[in-house]
């Protein structure tokens, strides 16, 4: 028996902010779940890490060649917003900005080597090119790499017939839209500005 808990919690222990007391409590309690909890749990792992790849289209973390959101017919496809990792995408839509997304899968750093051949740059230039997108939306991170793609992509777009927008951040500079509450994310969207 304690080799079996000691097992999973180890692995628990493998996630970030997840330490040894915590790690035992998780373990303990999906012991005491349901067991067709526990396993679908242990399934959505599984599948996540099996058949999860990027959309054909916005680089978003997806099952199919083109993600749920790419695929949902009632979103506003002339609306584009820019972010830089598929998690942003989680917290933006609790603001339910009707909109594509665009995923760079990172931010520009020329001094790491991180230059604009190394993002979904070029994807999103053909993707505005072929036509329909009204706006970009630019909500990349509120710190010196995600100002500096911000900057970026108004340069490359500005030959472009589209609106480019940075979204306002209540957030300190620096910070992670990670961290950012509904009501913050909801002001920052509706405070936006054209850049
Ligand atoms: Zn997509």
């Amino acid at each position: 028996m304690q080799g079996i808990i000691e097992d999973l919690v180890n692995e628990l222990t493998r996630l970030p902010g997840i330490g040894r007391k915590t790690a035992q409590r998780l373990a303990f309690f999906i012991l005491s779940m349901p067991e067709g909890d526990a396993l679908s749990l242990a399934s959505a792992i599984e599948r996540v890490r099996r058949n999860a790849r990027f959309c054909r289209q916005c680089f978003n973390i997806s099952e199919n060649d083109l993600c749920g959101i790419c695929s949902d017919a009632s979103r506003n496809t002339g609306r584009i917003c820019v972010v830089e990792e598929p998690s942003n995408i989680i917290v933006l839509e609790r603001v339910k900005l009707n909109c594509l997304y665009h995923v760079l899968l990172g931010a520009l750093s020329p001094l790491d080597g991180i230059t604009p051949d190394k993002l979904k740059m070029r994807e999103l230039v053909e993707r505005v090119k072929g036509g329909n997108v009204q706006e970009v939306i630019i909500a990349t991170n509120p710190n010196t790499k995600g100002e500096l793609t911000a900057q970026y992509i108004k340069e490359v777009l500005s030959s472009m017939p589209v609106k480019v927008t940075r979204i306002a951040y209540g957030l300190p500079m620096g910070s992670d839209i990670e961290f950012a509450d509904e009501v913050t994310l909801g002001k920052a969207l509706e405070g936006r500005r054209e850049l």
